[in-house]
């Protein structure tokens, strides 16, 4: 058994130009994800590659594992695979303390001399969409961080177990796909209905 928190943070020194693959499969709270929805079913599998260029280094690869969410409309759990693309760009965080302190670990404006560099929404005219850029300082890059952020991102903001989820009677509480409920028809106010009330009788005459 691999210890994923070791492998997750790496010595800079480790990671050259050519390239230093990295593999180990990791449990969410392993990554920080310990919230009640942060549910998995077996390990995250993490597979990246990670190389230096003066400084800058970058992460590609792939998180791939199970999670477990929670249909919005009928409320059951469900498994859903999960397939995370990694891209990220990692800049050494300068010696010089921030004015501010970082709230935010690893997004903060480096002091860089000459080379501009955006903070915060600001496009970064090198990157594309899919970039993330991060910050590391010391000797060691710590990617559980990145990886948490990444994997909150790629949840959905409506789980739903299935396109054609029925959901659950407001009436009853049946779940829908299972059985249908005796419940007579929602008293929805019908389109027609407000038509007619308010339209000219006319037509109905
Ligand atoms: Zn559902
Ligand atoms: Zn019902």
């Amino acid at each position: 058994m691999t210890v994923p928190m070791d492998l997750l943070n790496p010595a800079i020194v480790d990671i050259g130009p050519e390239g230093l693959p990295l593999s180990c499969s990791a449990s969410g709270p392993q990554l920080g994800l310990d919230q009640p929805e942060d549910k998995f079913d077996g390990p995250l599998a993490i597979q990246l590659e990670l190389s230096q260029l003066e400084g800058r280094i970058s992460v590609t690869g792939t998180l791939e594992g199970t999670a477990i969410r929670q249909c919005v409309r009928c409320l059951l759990e469900y498994a859903d695979p999960l397939l995370v693309s990694i891209y990220a760009e990692y800049l050494p965080q300068a010696s010089v303390a921030p004015k501010s302190a970082p709230a935010e670990q690893g997004r903060r404006n480096a002091r860089r001399g000459a080379q501009p560099v955006e903070p915060e929404e600001e496009a970064d005219e090198e990157a594309d969409e899919e970039d993330e850029l991060y910050w590391y300082q010391g000797d060691h890059l710590d990617l559980t961080p990145m990886l948490r952020e990444q994997v909150i991102l790629a949840a959905p903001m409506q789980p739903i177990c299935r396109e054609d989820c029925l959901g659950l009677c407001p009436q009853c509480g049946q779940n829908l796909n299972e059985r249908r409920c005796g419940c007579p028809p929602a008293q929805a106010p019908s389109p027609f209905r407000v038509l007619r009330g308010r339209g000219p009788k006319s037509e109905n005459a």
